[in-house]
């Protein structure tokens, strides 16, 4: 708690007048005190914690003195004036320093100074060196008016002095606050500029008081919050006062950058008077910005990405209008990636996504929906004819060259289209529907725009089933090998054995390879599997061959996938290493796809292999475009007469005569050959007459699994342990 002592000192020092210049006002009362009541001395005096201060002094040579000699310390302890007509006859004051010694005070009176909240700070008093006979109440009278006159200039001051502690308070916290801090008159005019708005726009304090707000906003922004700035004017009400808006700031150099802006208003001396607290928000609008992009824009394309996608078919359908959505998938695409790189397929794909950005323009818009796979929604289309024919523009304008660096390449697209209503009337439906297109436009050859038919959503659903079961038939390693015995025409002996796939499902029981090679081979595990095969169709091999009695040749068929990682020869000599089997005694199979489709990669590969002593052969010889040419260029040990032209060999000519042409092509080439297929004992004559040595067919044995073709061709019973191609 405060004493009273204290609180009157508080009350005197919020005056800030005690060691202050003298007031002109209250000098100009002390005079017309002594002037009126024809006194030598007058003065205003303040009574400190331990002296008194003289203030505005007339007539006196004195400027302080302790506050225990002082005839004002008892004054203000008074009510009312304290009068001494003769300091030496007062006992109270007869010993005062001040009465015995210079000035040598004789006479005084005072008043005390006693502020609103009651408290006495001072005196307004007057005093002389000769004793007085009378002081009447008209003195008294006019010296207690006086000391009111000096009391209402004393509160002038301290409401003064009030204002500037609070103008001061205000400009610290104003300088020291990293927002901009800027205060405008009535019109607009800015009167107060902080520094952290110097900082922010550029202009200094001098060059912005007297400015208009207008400045700090670009010229060409006066629609929005901007416009409201500059048009805050007295009695108009501004829609920004007392929100936070952000709006574009304009630097004194011209720069624009994003402000938060918070505006109040109060009056000050009758007008309106506007504050405003700005701050630069670019660093936040970047976060938010990179947020957005991150959780809807693909990074590598920056076109929308899936969720995006899935919006906008969900909001088409929403509106009620009919909807075409499109997926696009590039054609060789895997290959590029393959061929030339990572960084290459990425530019090949942001070209490909700028292309399609174009297309789609704005009557819709596409999205990258994973990989190489794009996906297209335009609102309002609902004719197959419209949405296919835009599809079909999409194909064209993703099949231009690409060029990347100094390298051109050639990709193509297909197209599936879907329609809304017509075939779903829900997003994921739709999406499903243009997918399951999509599947059909490329098994119809590529390069197309398919528009979905209901009978696709059966094939799609089958292809998923088929696709979720082959990644679970990895991990758990439900595929096996069958053998299958190949053998000579001649005497029967067992010459080799071809490694077929088999998956044993565990609902659907043993499947064939018609059932889910071609899933698998457009999926992205052909390749793992594809070695697996290879490494265990190796070990069961070099197993039998181990007894030294049959040195059987394995023969495993490879995809095109085990090409494109580039790895193939490797993957053999690993294999190969691994299991112990000699080169000459594995033929790898391989069909006219993988040769059209890969030229320059596949004969380096097939070389390789070659140089190793691996066999190659080729498989299904006849039925396809083939040509001699082929059997020239590439590095081939036999030729696998097709089971067509074997089946219809003793009943159709043509067959007859293209089997005879196989034999006589392989003798000439120095390849050797085997008839694939042959059922009946009549065939075998017949092949045999022909010139055929070798053969497979069910006539020597089915497929099998590895225990029964031991049995069969009495090999060692030992047989490789099953393992997953995961592993
Ligand atoms: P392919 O290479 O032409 O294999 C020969 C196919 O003919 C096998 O069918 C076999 O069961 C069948 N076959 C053998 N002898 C006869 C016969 O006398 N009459 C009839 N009608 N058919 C006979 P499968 O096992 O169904 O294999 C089909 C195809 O799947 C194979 O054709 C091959 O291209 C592919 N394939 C099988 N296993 C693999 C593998 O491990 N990797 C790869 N990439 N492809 C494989
Ligand atoms: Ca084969
Ligand atoms: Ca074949």
């Amino acid at each position: 708690m405060q004493t009273d002592e204290e609180a009157r000192l508080q009350a005197l020092a919020e005056h800030e007048i005690l060691d202050a210049e003298t007031d002109p006002s209250l000098a100009h009362i002390v005079e017309l005190a002594a002037r009126l009541l024809g006194a030598p001395a007058a003065f205003v005096s303040f009574v400190d914690r331990d002296r008194q201060v003289f203030h505005a002094k007339v007539g006196l040579s004195l400027c302080d003195t302790d506050r225990d000699v002082a005839f004002c310390a008892r004054t203000i302890a008074q009510v009312d004036i304290l009068v001494v007509l003769d300091a030496s006859q007062d006992p109270r004051f007869r010993d005062n320093p001040l009465v015995t010694d210079a000035p040598f005070i004789r006479f005084y009176a005072g008043v005390p100074l006693r502020t609103g909240d009651g408290h006495a700070i001072g005196t307004l008093c007057l005093a002389g060196p000769k004793p007085r006979r009378a002081f009447t109440g008209r003195d008294r009278r006019i010296l207690t008016d006086l000391a009111r006159l000096v009391l209402d200039r004393l509160e002038l001051r301290r409401v003064q002095a009030a204002r500037r502690a609070t103008q001061s308070r205000f400009e610290h916290i104003a300088d020291t606050s990293s927002d901009a801090i800027i205060c405008a008159d009535a019109h607009g005019r800015m009167n107060f500029w902080s520094a952290a708005a110097e900082r922010l726009f550029g202009h200094t304090v001098a060059d912005a008081l007297g400015q208009p707000l207008a400045i700090l906003v670009p010229e060409r922004m006066h629609g929005g919050h901007e416009g409201d700035l500059c048009r805050i004017a007295p009695g108009t009400a501004t829609p920004l006062l007392g929100r936070t808006v952000e709006l574009t700031g304009r630097h004194k150099d011209g720069r624009e950058f994003p402000v938060e802006l918070s505006l109040c208003t109060w009056t000050e001396n009758g007008q309106a008077a506007f504050g405003a607290i700005a701050r630069d928000v670019s660093q936040r609008r970047m976060v938010e910005e990179r947020l957005f992009r991150l959780a809807h824009l693909d990074a590598l394309t920056e076109l929308p990405n899936r969720a995006v996608l899935r919006g906008r078919v969900e909001a088409a359908i929403m509106e009620d209008r009919p909807a075409a959505v499109l997926m696009l998938d590039l054609d060789g695409f895997k290959e590029v990636n393959d061929a030339h790189g990572h960084a290459v397929g990425d530019a090949v794909l942001r070209l490909a996504a700028r292309r399609l950005r174009t297309c789609v323009d704005t009557m819709g818009v596409a999205a990258r929906y994973g990989g190489d796979e794009f996906a297209v929604v335009l609102p309002g289309v609902g004719d197959p004819l419209t949405a296919t024919s835009k599809g079909q523009a999409m194909i064209d304008a993703l099949s231009e060259p690409y060029r990347v660096e100094e390298t051109v390449l050639r990709l193509g697209a297909s197209v599936g289209v879907a329609l809304s209503p017509a075939h779903g009337v829900r997003e994921d439906e739709l999406l499903a529907c243009a997918d399951a297109a999509l599947y059909r436009a490329k098994m119809d050859g590529r390069g197309r725009a398919c528009l979905f038919t209901p009978d696709l959503r059966e094939v799609a659903q089958r292809e998923r089933a088929c696709r979720d079961g082959l990644r679970r038939a990895i991990e758990q390693g439900e595929f096996v090998l069958h053998y299958q015995p190949q053998v000579s025409l001649s005497d029967g002996a067992l010459m080799g054995a071809e490694a077929l796939i088999r998956w044993q499902h565990p609902e659907l029981g043993l499947l064939m390879p018609a059932a889910f090679l071609e899933v698998l081979d457009n999926g992205p595990d052909a390749a793992r599997v594809g070695d697996w095969v290879l490494r265990t169709a190796c070990a069961q091999a070099q197993a039998w061959r181990r007894d030294g009695v049959h040195p059987i040749r394995i023969g495993v068929n490879l995809c095109a996938a085990q090409f494109r990682g580039g790895g193939l020869v490797e993957a053999v000599a690993t294999a190969l290493a691994e299991t112990g089997l000699p080169a000459h005694a594995l033929e790898l199979e391989i069909t006219e796809t993988i040769i059209l489709h890969h030229d320059p990669e596949v004969v380096a590969a097939l070389q390789a292999l070659r140089a190793m002593d691996v066999g190659i052969a080729f498989d299904d010889y006849g039925t396809g475009y083939a040509s001699l040419s082929l059997l020239k260029r590439f590095p081939l040990t036999r030729l696998k007469i097709d089971r067509g032209f074997v089946n219809g060999l003793c009943e159709d000519r043509h067959d007859a005569a293209i089997v005879r042409a196989v034999i006589d092509l392989s003798r000439s080439f120095g390849l050797e050959v085997v008839a694939e297929g042959v059922e009946t004992e009549e065939q075998r004559q017949r092949l045999l007459a022909k010139g055929c040595q070798e053969a497979q067919g069910y006539l020597f044995g089915r497929p099998m699994p590895p225990a029964e073709f031991a049995a069969r061709f009495k090999l060692c019973r030992h047989h490789t342990r099953p393992s997953s191609p995961a592993a």
